[in-house]
């Protein structure tokens, strides 16, 4: 099917594109990118006054399926990130079974051929699994398709595992993604330790566990010489570490997710279980220190850590509500604001949710280069709506943001040169 895109402001930092062109596309692919192209016969998109950009990417995704479908599936999950504006997601492994052999990999990409409106990306565990016990066969993951590995959810306690696995890893040409924390230092904590924990009356998680966690992850990457990626980096400190890190020549790189630049703990007041999530809501000054990681280059992509969960296991009592909330819906909305605020231009940002998560997981997407797959994103950055729980794709309704007003969102998604989502 062939698709002509017309008088966008096309933005594509991998080929340093920022104007406005037609994007022609045909056979699934990206044609040709130029101005005034035309093509008898072709469906037009009139992209006037939208952002026309690499499909976006987001590298940190629990679909969980297989084995908890009640909370999302792949589905729901792929149609959710459709509607966010993703072309491609990357699942963790922490579904049931634990990714960490062949069969669940072949599961996973099985169903998402069939039943997933977006591409999808498994992640493979580290450890059988996620035990952090003994190393999971990488190689085999690696050839069944998953394009990287963590124990997502768990930290590898063990730094002599962890340092074997990103030795293992780095043979393999598979990259390490390490969910860095402490958990001595988190001990029984619910939410960040800090004013508003003490007031509330709840145990906290010291930013230190976070901190303490990426430092060796960084450390063992430097002394294997091996890469390592950071998922959703939260604190001060760590952002302090990698940016240390990168200027010596480390090979790290490292994500956020947008409310750890969107909120802060006090979010949590009221016992508010859909501001629950691990590492947890951050203070202020922490928000302040992700924005200049980002806006400086320390923080590499932003991903959702987009993590369903059933009503009956966020309403209840703070202390055993599940952690984590979803975010492909609301990704883009929240991240379009670090423009609106300067903390970064709009180039600088397509870079973090596109072409750099490719680049971290060696996928070939990310650019709008002729030849390269079409996969799209039509971006009306103007566009005003409400997160309501009707509207949301996921089959989870676990949003900070329910009742919200956004600003800015997806108006079609396409992959493989398919129209899969179209903003009503
Ligand atoms: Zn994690």
């Amino acid at each position: 099917m062939n698709l002509l895109i017309k008088g966008g402001r096309v933005i594509d930092p991998s080929q340093g594109i920022d104007d406005t062109l037609d994007v022609l596309v045909a056979e699934g692919k990206i044609k040709e990118v130029g101005k005034g192209l035309k093509a008898a016969g072709t469906e037009t998109v009139d992209a006037k006054g939208m952002l026309v950009v690499p499909g976006l990417i987001d590298m940190h995704v629990h679909l969980r399926d297989p084995g908890l479908e009640y909370k999302e599936d792949i589905a729901s999950g792929t149609r959710a990130a459709a509607a966010g504006g993703f072309t491609s997601i990357a699942c963790m492994p922490n579904c049931k079974p634990v990714n960490d052999n062949k069969t669940v990999t072949a599961y996973i990409l099985d169903k998402a051929r069939k039943e997933g409106v977006v591409n999808v990306f498994p992640i493979g565990a580290i450890t059988q699994g996620s035990k952090g016990e003994a190393m999971a066969e990488m190689g085999e993951l690696k050839e069944a398709g998953c394009v990287a590995v963590s124990d997502d959810g768990h930290p590898v306690a063990n730094a002599e595992l962890m340092r074997r696995s990103l030795e293992y890893a780095r043979g393999m040409g598979i990259m390490v993604i390490s969910h860095a924390e402490e958990k001595a230092l988190v001990g029984e904590g619910v939410m960040n330790e800090g004013f508003t924990s003490t007031e509330l009356g709840l145990k906290g998680i010291p930013r230190v566990a976070e901190d303490i966690a990426t430092a060796r992850d960084v450390f063992l990457a430097e002394y294997t010489a091996s890469p390592v990626h950071i998922a959703h980096v939260s604190t001060e400190g760590s952002v302090r570490i990698v940016r240390e890190a990168k200027a010596r020549g480390v090979k790290v790189t490292c994500e956020t997710a947008p409310h750890y630049f969107s909120l802060t703990d006090d979010a949590v007041r009221g016992y508010n279980t859909n501001a629950k999530m691990n590492p947890p809501l951050r203070e202020a000054g922490d928000v302040a220190a992700v924005k200049i990681g980002l806006a400086d280059g320390t923080i590499d992509a932003i991903a959702t850590d987009h993590a369903p969960h059933h009503l009956d296991e966020k309403e209840s009592e703070f202390n055993l509500a599940l952690n984590g909330i979803i975010g492909l819906e609301t990704s883009l909305s929240l991240s379009l604001k670090l423009v609106e605020e300067g903390v970064l231009d709009l180039g600088t940002l397509v870079g973090k949710m596109s072409c750099s998560p490719a680049k971290i997981l060696g996928i070939e997407r990310g650019t709008l280069n002729a030849g390269a797959a079409a996969d799209i994103t039509v971006i009306d950055p103007d566009r005003e709506w409400v997160v309501t729980e009707e509207g949301l794709a996921s089959k989870s309704k676990n949003s900070p943001w329910l009742g919200e007003k956004m600003k800015g969102c997806a108006a079609y998604t396409i992959v493989g040169g398919k129209i899969v989502y179209k903003r009503g």
